[in-house]
């Protein structure tokens, strides 16, 4: 090994009776592909462990039919059965040396068993945590004596499939061994409630159980949220989670800590944009056990892994995000490509794809989820069958992407941009608050493309269709974005909105890029759901103006549900002083007086308004694209391909526009019927569910 400063992070650890040939550790993270996509799954794994994760770990996996999670693609174990898919994985990651973990899960009152339709188990009787019309009953003897006996057969199971580390899992609020710590929801009056110690009586228990039936072959590992952030209410680092770390030091292999819920420990950037957010609550860990510690914070900067190793906090640098961002992060450390890394922005586009039940994608990353069904890999690419130029237009997500990828292939590129900087939408966005991480989008690309001999990049450069031309490349990309409507059409409103009014300005988030000045109170109306709403909000706020939010929908930027941030943004705003006015529409403005309507009952209600933000839909920038196809015809340039990408072909999130820039330039040379296609997984035979 060579003399570096982030050497200690090749030290082999040993956990129990096998050894990590690192410090890397994925620790376990969904990927809404789960039992339903295994083949996608074991590549993805594998991917990781190629790109040099010591350790990598399933998701969640189900150990019983009570504890189903359907309709979300979570790992699943009720079965010998379940076996043989998971090897898939543990046979990928073995091949490139690491270890493989699994995460053991019983999902108590947070299942709805939809699937298996079974009633779900809690320590008391209570409804499920979703707002299914279904209620948990309260587990017997014989439930907690099934429970114990599941776990151990999931784990003789797992050792079966090839595992190194099987995770006893009390994490996230979502599972039934963390239930019956929770002083909320533990209420029973038996040894396994009432006093700290019954409560965790049931999880020392399983962890000896997993310990004895195959402890000496398997490292049994320990995730367990040390802090909720509920104060005395919860479990909480100076109270509860110090003692059951205390009663439990010795018993596990390996410590797993984090916080509670899942909202917290994948905070996203937006609400903890500091790597290593985590440190305050699980430092404490270490002291307590001789076991070796993992802990994540979102790290990305190998001198920030190496502070936590030296510091004694932890033993392993855990990563989901940014081992989904960038699975070559420790091979591109260990081999000093420090530039070369694709640093996770924090945004959860990830988790996305698991809250709705599709392989996930990436922001950073558009090869993750098509490492198998697309063949993507995310460090290779075919490199080009013939030498051509491509011009590609606009220096967005998109564009940059596509010119990087491409550039990579081995083609000519010309990258054009109008404005004065690369970014495209990334240069605006990430000025608005908790945004900034956005920019690391650009900030990877551009820095490798300006690296490139076969690469010409150009600003101020707000090309005409005669100049495309001009250029004479061979083929044409067009990523020039999208703008913002003024006139309110959107979701809501399918045709423009009578908003002609001498007294109350109307403008869109371009406006406000465009440095319009604002003042007094605005109203935003927000049919778009997603973060914009909420972030110009916030944004006013901070200059001082009285701000009102309506939009349709129930909640403020609605779709951050998806990436477990609505909850904080709306009682951020709240705090704020922001106005909500959910379920209503805009209709109309006279003079400065706005007409809102009810969404349900039609009622309408009037609010004074000195500006009017509207963020309701975007329109793609395709004049372009428009002026090329008439002057095509007319220059009888009819030969050269012209293709939109991004924005201007379906205005989108950034990372729908990255993996637009990055399937073209995968695909330029293919037929689209082929680009188009994905290979999918194919279920066979019939299992029965528990054996
Ligand atoms: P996407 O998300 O699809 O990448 P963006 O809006 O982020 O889209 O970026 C589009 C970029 O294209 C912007 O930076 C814009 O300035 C640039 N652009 C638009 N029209 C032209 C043009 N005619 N010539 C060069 N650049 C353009
Ligand atoms: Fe990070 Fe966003 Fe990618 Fe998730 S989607 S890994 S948060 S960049």
């Amino acid at each position: 090994m060579t003399d570096s400063p982030y050497d200690i992070l090749f030290e082999p650890v040993t956990i129990g009776p096998v050894t990590a040939p690192n410090r890397f550790y994925q620790v376990p993270h969904c990927t809404g592909m789960g039992h339903i996509h295994p083949q996608s799954l074991a590549r993805h794994r594998g991917i990781k462990a190629e790109g040099g994760w010591g350790v990598v770990c399933t998701e969640e996996v189900e150990i019983h039919p009570t504890s189903d999670l359907a309709p979300y693609a979570e790992g699943r174990l009720w079965s010998d059965a379940d076996i043989a898919p998971l090897a898939l994985m543990t046979s990928a990651v073995h091949e490139y040396g690491s270890l493989a973990g699994i995460e053991l899960a019983h999902n108590g009152f947070h299942s709805s068993n939809l699937f298996s339709r079974l009633t779900p188990l809690a320590p008391g009787a209570m409804p499920v945590a979703s707002f299914n019309p279904i209620y948990a009953r309260a587990m017997t003897r014989k439930d907690i004596a099934d429970l114990r006996r599941w776990y151990v057969q999931a784990a003789i199971r797992a050792e079966q499939a090839g595992f190194d580390i099987v995770y006893v899992y009390a994490g996230h609020c979502m599972v039934t061994l963390m239930h019956f710590m929770q002083r909320r929801y533990n209420h029973r009056t038996d040894e396994y409630g009432g006093s700290l110690e019954n409560r965790v009586r049931l999880t020392k228990e399983v962890l000896e159980d997993v310990k004895d039936a195959i402890g000496d072959r398997c490292a049994v590992a320990f995730r367990f949220a040390v802090d909720e952030l509920l104060g005395k209410d919860g479990i909480a680092a100076d109270d509860e989670g110090f003692e059951i770390v205390s009663m439990l030091a010795e018993i596990p292999d390996l410590w797993d800590v984090n916080l509670s819920d899942w909202s917290h420990d994948s905070a996203t950037a937006r609400f903890q944009p500091i790597e290593g957010y985590q440190d305050n609550y699980t430092a404490f860990v270490k002291n307590l056990t001789s076991k070796p510690v993992v802990g994540v914070g979102r790290f990305t900067s190998p001198d920030a892994m190496v502070k936590r190793i030296r510091d004694g906090h932890l033993d392993f640098i855990g990563a989901a995000r940014p081992s989904i961002a960038d699975p070559f992060l420790p091979n591109k450390i260990r081999e000093g490509r420090l530039d070369e890394i694709r640093e996770c922005i924090g945004c959860n586009i990830c988790v996305s794809g698991d809250s709705l039940g599709v392989p996930m994608r990436c922001t950073q990353n558009p090869t993750i989820g098509e490492e198998w069904r697309r063949g993507w890999h995310p460090e290779s690419i075919a490199k080009a069958a013939i030498s051509e130029h491509i011009l590609v237009v606009g220096a967005g997500p998109a564009g940059l992407e596509a010119a990087l990828q491409l550039a990579r292939r081995g083609y000519e590129v010309t990258l054009a941009e109008s404005g004065t900087d690369y970014g495209g939408r990334l240069l605006h966005e990430s000025r608005l608050p908790g945004m900034s991480s956005y920019i690391r989008v650009r900030d990877y690309r551009v820095g490798l493309l300006q690296q490139m001999s076969n690469v010409q990049m150009y600003l101020n450069s707000e090309l005409t269709a005669e100049q495309v031309l001009q250029v004479g490349a061979d083929k044409v990309l067009l990523a020039t974005g999208a703008t913002w409507r003024r006139d309110g059409t959107g979701r809501y409103h399918q045709w423009p909105l009578d908003l002609s009014s001498d007294h109350c300005k109307v403008l869109s988030p371009d406006d406000i890029f465009a440095g319009a000045q604002v003042s007094g109170h605005v109203v935003i109306f927000d049919d778009d759901h997603y973060y914009m709403g909420g972030v110009m909000a916030e944004l006013l706020v901070e200059r001082g103006c009285q701000v009102t939010l309506v939009t349709p929908a129930p909640l403020v930027s609605a779709w951050t549900e998806q990436t477990l941030e609505q909850r904080h943004i709306q009682s951020h705003l709240l705090n704020q002083n922001v106005e909500i006015q959910a379920n209503r529409v805009v209709v109309s403005v006279q003079d400065e007086m706005l007409t809102t309507q009810c969404k349900f009952t039609s009622r309408l209600e009037q609010t004074q308004c000195d500006v009017l933000l509207l963020i309701t839909a975007r329109t793609p920038r395709d004049t372009l694209y428009n002026e090329l196809m008439m002057s095509q015809k007319d220059l009888n340039a009819d030969n050269l391909s012209i293709e939109l990408i991004g924005d201007c072909h379906a205005p989108g999130t950034v990372a729908s526009a990255v993996y637009a820039g990055h399937k073209v330039a995968r695909n330029i040379d293919s037929d689209n019927e082929i680009t188009d296609s994905v290979i999918r997984e194919w279920p066979r035979g019939a299992v029965r569910g528990v054996q």
